[in-house]
């Protein structure tokens, strides 16, 4: 697939990269895409970015970080997609990546080969403390990470766990502050020990 033509692949060669940004629950990782995206922006580049069509918790075209900051894009529903729509881009930001199909890493590499920067954040673990979807590999071939954290309602410590507050085994359950709540890992470990109890009684 012949996704630019000979002229932009030379414009913007140098500048193709990957950079994720991944963190648990409210550590402000859809604010920093936000942030680096609206740097681009000011920098004349074109960006786009996508999320995953199955998280539509605020708008089904914006995306939307916890505190407000929005940006508009555009929801899909495989990875594969993104390829059709990253002509004449040259920044793309990707959100909510975790929900996102293993064949993202695929295209991340593609983009960032044919010279686009590609920024992408994710919950890097799941509610049980393991990577999450596409997350693991991503990090893997980003040329830069960002680990972003929480800060532990527990005791005030960095948090890099989001626990689950209400009983459901899903892997996949979008919700806010209700539902979820940063944790450290000693709390983390407190909190499910906790929960196992609750459940056994
Ligand atoms: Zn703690």
């Amino acid at each position: 697939m012949v996704l630019f033509s000979e002229d932009h692949i030379q414009e913007t060669k140098r500048r193709g990269r990957i950079e994720v940004i991944c963190g648990s629950m409210f550590s402000g990782k859809t604010e920093e895409l936000i942030r680096r995206l609206k740097r681009a922006k000011f920098a004349k580049q074109r960006v786009e970015i996508y999320k995953p069509a199955i998280d539509t918790r605020y708008s089904e075209a914006d995306v939307v970080s916890h505190d407000s900051h929005t940006i508009s894009s555009t929801p899909i529903d495989s990875s594969a997609s993104i390829l059709l729509f990253t002509s004449e881009i040259d920044v793309v930001g990707i959100d909510e990546a975790q929900f996102f199909d293993e064949g993202l890493i695929d295209v991340c590499n593609q983009l960032a080969n044919n010279g686009i920067r590609v920024i992408v954040a994710g919950l890097d673990m799941d509610f049980r403390g393991n990577p999450f979807g596409p997350m693991p590999g991503l990090c893997a071939i980003a040329d830069e990470v960002s680990k972003v954290h929480a800060i532990c309602v527990k005791c005030g410590q960095l948090a890099s766990f989001s626990h689950r507050t209400v009983k459901n085994d899903k892997q996949v359950l979008l919700g806010e502050t209700a539902e979820y709540e940063p944790l450290c890992r000693e709390c983390y470990l407190q909190a499910i020990k906790e929960d196992r109890q609750a459940a056994s009684d």
